[in-house]
């Protein structure tokens, strides 16, 4: 392959058009770094309700106003509009199919609080409607970079629907897998309006009498990748880490690639936040404007020597919020304050609201999607706390070390990876770590933690210490680069 790539990005969420977790903010930094980097990158994902057609100029495409997509009995004419990432020169193509994505949420109905019924339909039709677009624009994209399940039936269709089209013959597929537990796993009778006939050969598809577009993905694609070292071993070694899916991952460990996610410095970085007090690791007197301005808005009292931490995450059993409800009046007796922002499962919104509700000076929770305020968050607080029991890479902790918050973290996945312990490296640590998946464990380290902020001056070095490690996505989008000269021996032609 020649040193220029020719990448087609294809995800479900794009920062800052659509959010829901980390995904969107490596879909957005990661073509924005390869396309700084000299490459010709351009992304497709969903048109969805929520994205504003005049906030981000979305200007029609001639070649895509029609873009016509057979799945089964049915004919949907599809179009797609076209904008560029803010502040880039990234071009996204949203693909615009109202009776599917013209809805608030991205893949779960908050009415019923259960994932869309036609989500199969709807993110094949994705998929479908992503090679159809490609030959309209008569771009041929060397590479097209899947990620997750709502994009990996692409590497399938290739294989499989456009085995023999002299359009595809250059083009290779990479999977990157930002979650092995979420799968896309449907009822087999959703085959007909996929688009998949009777006479298809389904073996690749299928996994526990179910169609699974992960598994797809995973079986089909030239090569994998995942979002940081430590999780790629993980998924090889541990079932549950694995989600199942062991057996196909270890068939697949030569092909298995784990990079580290970036940040993008350019969003998080607290000496031009627009969303913060400006601070840097020279300044951090700044910092304390943060602090009490983020108190002001949990309206907690105020007190420099009480340490706040900071809480930004999906509510997910993944994220260990069974831990912290555990020990929360052990947690509370340790004279710390907790301002916790996340959206997710009913019971932890129950959970966080009766303890805010019964400790209103210490805990406070909103139970809401805030771009801002997760900035505020990382600006204000002391301390950022991640106890999760898995984590293909995170990205919170890392925008935690760059405002000088420091992480405590559970040591598994990317956060095994980006945080050194302050106990066991007193000279090296950025942050707090446990290992076991215990709240006794966890507390533990945030006694730590605790103690350790009692002595300031030895607190401020572990805060400048975080703050000058560099995430930056440079490296992780070389890695990349390496892994697409990979693909050229998968080939076709
Ligand atoms: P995951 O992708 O598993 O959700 P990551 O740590 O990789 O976890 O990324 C989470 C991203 O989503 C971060 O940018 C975080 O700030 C953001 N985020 C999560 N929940 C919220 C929320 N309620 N409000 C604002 N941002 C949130």
């Amino acid at each position: 392959m020649k040193n220029r790539f020719r990448i087609l990005f294809l995800a479900s969420e794009v920062s800052p058009f659509a959010k829901t977790g980390g995904l969107a903010d490596v879909t957005s930094s990661l073509p924005k770094a390869l396309y700084d980097m000299g490459h010709d990158v351009r992304i497709i994902m969903p048109k969805y309700g929520i994205i504003s057609e005049r906030k981000y100029i979305l200007r029609e495409v001639i070649r895509l106003k029609k873009i016509p997509v057979r799945m089964g009995s049915k004919e949907h004419v599809t179009c797609a509009k076209s904008a560029f990432i803010p502040d880039s020169k990234v071009q996204v193509y949203f693909l615009d199919y109202p009776a599917y994505f013209s809805r608030p949420e991205l893949y779960v109905d908050a009415k019923t609080g259960t994932d869309f019924p036609d989500n199969a339909e709807r993110f094949m039709l994705l998929c479908r409607a992503t090679l159809a677009t490609t030959k309209l624009l008569h771009w041929q994209p060397q590479v097209i970079h899947c990620n997750d399940w709502q994009t990996a039936m692409i590497p399938w269709l290739l294989k499989h629907e456009y085995a023999q089209d002299p359009f595809f013959a250059g083009t290779a597929t990479v999977l990157s897998v930002h979650n092995l537990s979420y799968q896309g796993s449907f009822d087999k009778s959703v085959l007909p309006r996929i688009g998949i006939g009777p006479e298809v050969n389904t073996s690749d598809l299928e996994i526990w009498d179910r169609i699974n577009f992960l598994k797809s993905g995973l079986v089909t694609s030239d090569l994998i990748t995942t979002v940081s070292p430590t999780y790629a071993e993980e998924i090889q070694t541990d079932m549950e880490q694995s989600a199942g899916l062991l057996d196909i991952l270890r068939r697949r460990k030569n092909d298995i690639h784990g990079i580290l996610n970036g940040v993008d410095y350019s969003v998080w970085n607290p000496e031009k936040d627009p969303f913060i007090s400006p601070y840097d690791a020279d300044n951090l007197s700044g910092k304390l404007e943060n602090k009490k301005a983020l108190t002001a808005r949990a309206k907690l009292p105020f007190d420099e020597k009480t340490p706040i931490i900071g809480i930004v995450s999906r509510m997910v059993d993944q994220k260990g919020f069974d831990l912290i409800a555990d020990v929360i009046d052990k947690l509370i007796s340790l004279k710390v304050q907790l301002v916790v922002l996340g959206t997710g499962d009913e019971r932890y919104h129950k959970f966080f609201k009766k303890a805010a509700k019964t400790n209103p000076n210490q805990i406070a929770a909103f139970l809401t999607f805030d771009e801002e305020l997760a900035h505020l968050i990382e600006a204000g607080s002391d301390m950022f706390l991640m106890p999760s029991r898995f984590e293909p890479c995170g990205l919170n902790q890392m925008y935690s070390l760059r405002y000088g918050t420091v992480p405590i973290v559970r040591k598994t996945g990317g956060l095994a990876d980006t945080i050194i312990d302050f106990v066991l490296e007193p000279e090296k640590g950025t942050g707090f770590v446990f290992t076991d998946y215990s709240s006794n464990a966890m507390l533990t380290a945030i006694h730590h933690a605790v103690t350790a902020f009692q002595d300031q001056k030895n607190w401020i070095k572990i805060q400048r210490r975080g703050m000058k490690v560099d995430f930056s996505w440079t490296q992780s989008a070389e890695n990349y680069i390496k892994v697409y000269q990979k693909l050229e021996s998968k080939k076709r032609k």
